[in-house]
């Protein structure tokens, strides 16, 4: 450590002397701020420090070192941004804009993190989880309180939000409920609304309004668009749904709230402000910061763990600030947890269930919904208006004690609820009888009205000792659990298929996103200016098809949906719509390929041509994605294939093609061969499949590009590709044996004997039985053994389901009688070792490249789980590494999260955590990450293990309204890169991925697009487009996608900039520059066709800016989103 200060010391000097003048003298301003760091707030490492001298000394030297360390990068930055501003320095006014930049972008800009008052990784250290019975509140206590709290001028003020909790399918397809009940619930909302103006409504899931506004008059839509313009209704979140948190992307949470918002904006004018998440189940600090940064200011959570919420309760914590793990208080979301197990009217309006049930006025006798408690409502008259009052106030009043404030936030509704009239006025009429006593009464000291979340919130901010106030808090709420030891850590893996075809999805809806901007902006530029092009028109259809892809992937992202959680032909709907949306995003896809391609500016195409097939389709849902065949006959000696680079830096991948024969050439478009190989396919363990055959190829793409190659059949010995070589182990006759033609010599591996396998980056060794074993990476051998292990569950009346994991124990390792056949693939490109195993076919490959694709191993688990009872499969690693308790999972794959085992006192279920994108395990000197390409749970149940579940399947419901199994299994491809990186310091700040594994999750989320050419052979396209882009590792674009908010269609542009750890070396040969900055220069990011000028807007695009240059840089801090409108 001491040589590394010293080193950082010497590399500061260095680079100041290099540096001018003027950032010379910024530099020592800036270092004398380090002796007042002391003042600053307490960073998270000097907070968890006792206060010995020795402690704070060495945590000075930290900050310090700390300091030094931000210095060294902010010298870094300024060096990017005098590097950007002496490239145009011809232009004088933009020289200046940049130098503010520079100044605006300093450590007041970029804060480091500060720690908030309550962490939930400590929160859950004290808490005992001892669950002891709370009385009428379960899980809870006796609450009590003193009526001398309120006064004439101290009221409690009661806020009743009505509201309907529609789930875009679960039970019933989204269209099946929209007609059965949804149509209703808003027919009936703007009657019984405008009937009375003191009535308040809350509307929270956009795609339901989408299909109501579809097919109503006028008058109708007038009707709603006043409701909402005065107040009446509100429409909270605006999501096209209320998504699912723990397994959803941050890609796709943007998208439909994005989705949602336009909506909003082109139909009703409206910008929602406040956000009501009811259902999901846990909650994630990625969705506070993604609803921070489309400028919400308000935010409501329900399924929290009881034991936390009670915790929360006591404190007077259940509002707080809840603030990002890696920021300041500019990350901070106002939020609001409901305190007690549902939402429904029994949980809301107090601790007592048998007397909030009271107040259910859907469930007065008659109505046929009675209260599980005896108890039933009365219907509200002069007689009985005082005693029923007083009995619903004392409930108000015992709820407020759990707050800090007068105000009270009490919820009216359940699933699907207001769909008859007669609910309206019942629910209506009887609480405006009890409000209008209870206001009119001076003793009672209460004001109660129908309301908003928007009044509520207003009353909050209002209130003295109000929001700013509040405490803030850091962390996440999972895993969640609603009584017992019921921990729904089920749900995180429940139905992989659809899981990994959301991911297939996001990959195709994003290249069709940034491809079709692309195009667009390409289009529009230059003698096309002002011109209506082609690709935009109604008649090229493409918009239509995007629309429709952006929906379904928006609709996926319910809490029922990427979940696994709705029934089984709920789910086949949902897969079929994604297939759908496959099918459109791919179109759109080859469409604007020949568009960027054609010789002409703007071509006129033929909107329902092929002009090249995508490599990857899904006949139907439940099927494994097929790829064409390559052929080669008469004219077509030679078959062009265009790969897209989605992404906006270049990148060194592998291309896998299947063609008809062994004995080919690729190259690219200028004649160049390239590093590749063929291999056999197989049809059964030990059996080729004839005339049919896999070509690997390695290749590197600019960002943004399409590229041309060219792949042709050959009966040149010289030119034709390596073919692999194949062994088998364990072959002792039980498989039969065939060989294609090409690949006749079958080798055989010796019994017993370990498999080696080594590459450009690392070498590996598997066991006899294709399992990896260790791994050995910059001379460093580190013990890695893979095991598939096999959970079953318990027994008894609770029993694992669609959401709950209920094991009946620690899982078993999964066994094999006899020693499983093994095949090894092996040419210059890559080295893949695949086994056939109970429930699993398990392919490791090693790739012989340069980057982050040679620095991992992949792993493909096909996953069968089609028979068979009450079963759930693990992938585990065991390792050497000394990981303690402690492990990383990620949150909606945005940030990580520290998780810790606390296996006494909480169960084995409850240590499975979301794992949207990738887990890491490490010690001082080493670190195992998994990148997954699709969300399921894991979990860290000893020091250095890791797993994570593949697939589950359960013979039951688990009681929680489902009232079914899951037992729908299809076949899966689940896809992971794993890494092992040695560490070359001890990390700090916030747990961070290495930046090998970001660029690992990009490959496999955002994958190379493969286009095979199907047009017209004789007319010319160009080899390749190449739009002047830099390649940046540090900034991602997360999104660009062509918004017609303003009717005329605008770019937009959503950028992610990474941090990562640093302790962990980039990989080697990376095709861009491994640098964090604090710093976004557009008009590099982008190629200069969209235009010089741009607005920052807020993540949906609902707010924009003043309209700046380009060529400004803009302050976007490590770890942050940003989002820009251009054109
Ligand atoms: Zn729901």
């Amino acid at each position: 450590m001491r040589k590394m200060r010293l080193r950082k010391i010497f590399a500061l000097v260095g680079a100041v002397t290099v540096l001018g003048g003027c950032v010379l003298l910024y530099l020592v301003l800036d270092l004398t701020l380090i002796p007042s760091a002391n003042h600053a707030p307490l960073t998270r490492e000097s907070h968890s420090s006792n206060t010995k001298w020795g402690k704070q000394f060495e945590s000075s030297l930290e900050k310090l070192e700390g300091d030094i360390k931000r210095n060294q990068n902010k010298v870094q930055e300024i060096k990017e941004a005098i590097d950007t501003i002496s490239e145009l320095v011809h232009i004088n006014t933009d020289l200046k804009d940049a130098e503010n930049e520079v100044q605006a972008a300093d450590d007041r800009t970029c804060p480091a993190p500060t720690v908030a008052d309550v962490l939930m990784l400590d929160l859950y250290n004290s808490i005992p989880f001892d669950n002891p019975d709370g009385g009428v509140w379960k899980q809870g206590w006796n609450i009590e309180y003193n009526k001398q709290q309120w006064g004439p001028k101290r009221k409690l003020k009661v806020f009743l939000i009505p509201h309907s909790h529609n789930d875009p399918g679960w039970l019933k397809t989204f269209e099946d409920y929209y007609h059965s009940q949804t149509k209703a619930i808003l027919t009936n909302l703007i009657a019984k609304l405008s009937e009375d103006s003191r009535r308040k409504f809350i509307w929270a899931e956009v795609s339901y309004l989408m299909l109501w506004w579809s097919e109503q008059n006028d008058q109708n839509k007038e009707k709603l668009r006043q409701l909402v313009q005065s107040g009446q209704l509100e429409i909270v979140t605006g999501g096209w749904v209320m998504n699912d948190e723990a397994n959803a992307h941050f890609w796709a949470v943007v998208q439909q709230l994005t989705e949602g918002h336009e909506w909003l904006m082109q139909h009703l004018g409206v910008r929602p402000k406040h956000a009501w998440a009811i259902d999901p189940f846990g909650h994630s600090a990625t969705e506070a910061y993604i609803l921070k940064k489309s400028r919400m200011e308000f935010s409501l959570i329900q399924r929290v763990h009881y034991s936390v919420k009670k915790r929360l309760a006591q404190d007077k914590g259940l509002e707080f600030r809840w603030r990002q793990g890696w920021s300041g208080p500019s990350t901070d979301m106002l939020t609001h947890m409901m305190p007690f197990y549902s939402y429904d009217v029994p949980h809301t309006c107090g601790p007592d269930p048998k007397v909030c049930c009271q107040f259910d006025f859907k469930r007065l006798p008659g109505y046929g919904v009675t209260c599980p408690w005896r108890i039933s409502p009365q219907q509200i008259t002069d007689d009985n208006v005082r005693q029923r009052a007083e009995l619903l106030l004392d409930q108000y009043r015992k709820k407020a004690q759990l707050y800090r404030t007068n105000a009270l936030l009490v919820p009216l509704g359940d699933d699907f609820r207001y769909d008859h009239s007669a609910e309206w006025d019942a629910q209506f009429n009887n609480y405006q009888a009890l409000f209008d006593h209870m206001n009119s009464r001076h003793d009672l000291y209460v004001e109660a009205k129908f309301a908003t979340l928007a009044d509520y919130f207003n009353a909050l901010k209002a209130e003295t000792g109000g929001e700013k106030n509040l405490p803030s808090l850091t962390g996440d709420f999972f895993t969640y659990a609603d009584r017992d030891d019921h921990y729904w850590s089920g749900y995180f893996t429940s139905r992989p298929y659809y899981k990994r075809l959301d991911r297939v999805l996001i990959g195709y809806l994003r290249a069709a996103e940034v491809l079709f901007s692309l195009a667009w902006g390409h289009g529009k530029s230059e003698d096309n200016k002002g011109v209506t092009q082609w690709l935009t028109s109604p008649h090229a259809g493409l918009r239509t098809k995007l629309d429709m892809a952006r929906q379904a992937n928006a609709l996926f992202q319910h809490h029922d949906g990427v979940t696994g959680t709705a029934k089984d032909h709920v789910m086949r709907d949902y897969g079929n719509k994604m297939i759908k949306a496959i099918d459109a995003a791919q179109h759109v896809i080859q469409m604007s390929t020949q568009y960027l391609l054609y010789h002409q500016l703007n071509p006129q195409l033929d909107p329902n041509d092929i002009y090249f097939h995508l490599d990857d389709t899904r006949p139907r849902t439940g099927a494994l994605s097929k790829r064409n065949k390559i052929t080669f006959g008469e004219g077509l000696a030679t078959r062009k294939i265009v790969l897209f680079n989605s992404l906006n830096r270049a990148r060194t991948e592998f291309v896998k093609l299947r063609v008809a024969q062994y004995n080919v050439k690729v190259s690219d478009y200028d004649g160049q061969s390239v590093p590749s190989q063929v291999q056999p396919l197989f049809d059964e363990m030990a059996s080729m499949v004839d005339g049919e055959y896999e070509l690997i190829f390695i290749v590197t793409v600019p960002p943004f590009s399409l590229s041309t190659y060219l792949i042709s059949w050959t009966s040149s010995v010289e030119e034709q590709v390596p073919l692999a070589s194949v062994s088998l182990a364990n072959h002792q006759g039980q498989h039969r044996l065939h060989s294609a033609e090409g690949f006749e010599q079958i080798g055989s591996l010796p019994e017993g004997q370990d498999i080696k396998v080594t590459s450009q980056q690392l070498s590996a060794v598997f066991s006899n039985h294709g399992l990896l074993r260790s791994v050995t990476v910059q001379g460093l051998t580190i013990p890695v053994k893979l095991e598939f292990v096999q959970y079953g569950a318990r027994k008894g009346g609770e029993r694992s389901g669609a959401y709950l994991f209920l094991p009946d124990g620690p899982a078993k390792i999964v066994t094999t009688r006899q020693a499983p056949l093994v095949r090894v693939i092996s040419g210059p490109v890559a080295t893949q070792i695949e086994v056939q195993l109970p429930f699993v076919l398990h392919t490791a490959t090693i790739y012989n490249c340069s980057g982050e694709v040679g620095g991992s191993i992949e792993i493909v688990n096909l996953v069968e789980l089609v028979d068979g009872n009450n079963i759930e499969i693990a992938m585990r690693f065991s390792s050497d590494i000394e990981s303690g308790d402690t492990y990383f999972t990620d949150l909606n794959a945005f940030q990580m999260i520290e998780r810790r085992r606390q296996l006494s006192k909480l169960p084995l279920q409850a240590h499975y955590f979301p794992m949207s994108s990738m887990g890491f395990i490490e010690d001082s000197g080493v670190r195992l990450s998994l990148v997954s390409g699709q969300p399921l749970g894991a979990a860290s149940l000893q020091t250095g293990q890791f797993e994570v579940m593949q697939d589950r399947r359960l013979g039951q419901d688990d009681n929680r309204g489902l009232n079914q199994g899951v037992q729908d299994n299809h076949p899966t491809p689940n896809v992971f890169r794993l890494l092992l990186e040695r560490k070359s310091c001890q990390s700090d700040h916030w747990p961070r991925a290495s930046l090998a594994a970001h660029l690992s999750h990009q490959s496999l989320l955002m994958p190379l697009v493969h286009l095979i050419a199907a047009g017209d052979p004789l007319v010319p396209l160009k080899p390749s487009f190449t739009p002047n882009s830099k390649s940046e590792c540090g900034l991602h674009v997360l999104n660009l996608r062509t918004s017609w908010l303003k009717v005329r269609p605008r770019a937009g542009l959503v950028v992610h900039q990474l941090s990562w750890d640093e302790c962990l070396p980039p990989p080697p040969g990376l095709q861009c520059a491994p640098e964090m900055s604090s710093l976004v220069n557009v008009s590099s990011v982008l190629p200069g066709f969209f235009g010089a000028k741009m607005k920052k807007a807020s993540l949906t695009f609902l707010h924009e800016a003043e309209e700046v240059s380009t060529l400004h840089a803009q302050p976007v801090c490590p770890n942050e989103l940003a989002a820009f409108l251009l054109g």
